[in-house]
């Protein structure tokens, strides 16, 4: 009985990787940094934005955070979400690795299959080269498809929640029995 709690303790300390992703790189997130819309992005990716820091806009959101953000660019590393990144090292080592040597990790070739498949029945429709989107529509092509990702996620999340709580329900019940 208490073992079986433990463990099931720690199932629920596991991170998802959807959920440690930047909407920058689109992959796992790399000292992360949390605006204030509660959205999270790597510091590196931050810094490589060439937008005025006093205009950011969340890049999920567009919540504008220039307050936020020119505090982050003057604090550096000191800005990163120490305990969250300690948490996606520890659970997505391999992830990390591969990001770092440079290979895709797989919700990014994901992503990318996902939006080329969009591109290409759209361009069918459209039968016209000159309606591809620029670089900038692009990206926001990307979050939109990550949003829709997200929300998928969350109606998921939400049936585990009900499952985890009847879980509990009858874990209480037989505790009580015992
Ligand atoms: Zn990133
Ligand atoms: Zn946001």
């Amino acid at each position: 009985m208490g073992l079986f709690l433990i463990s099931f303790v720690n199932i629920k300390m596991t991170l998802d990787l959807n959920d440690c992703t930047c909407p920058i790189c689109l992959d796992v997130l790399i000292k992360p940094i949390s605006t204030p819309c509660r959205h999270e992005l790597c510091l590196a990716c931050f810094q490589s934005m060439k937008e005025d820091v006093s205009k950011f806009e969340c890049p999920m959101c567009r919540t504008p955070c220039g307050a936020w953000a020119t505090r982050v660019k003057s604090n550096g590393e000191l800005a990163v979400d120490k305990v969250r990144w300690l948490n996606i090292k520890r659970v997505f080592a391999e992830e990390i690795r591969n990001k770092l040597e440079g290979k895709s990790s797989q919700i990014v070739i994901d992503a990318m299959e996902a939006y080329k498949k969009n591109l290409v029945s759209n361009s069918t429709n459209q039968k016209s080269a000159s309606n591809l989107a620029q670089p900038g529509e692009l990206r926001k092509e990307y979050l939109e498809l990550i949003r829709e990702e997200e929300e998928n996620i969350r109606l998921q999340r939400q049936n585990e929640e009900k499952e985890s709580l009847e879980l509990i329900k009858r874990l209480l019940v037989s505790f009580n029995n015992f």
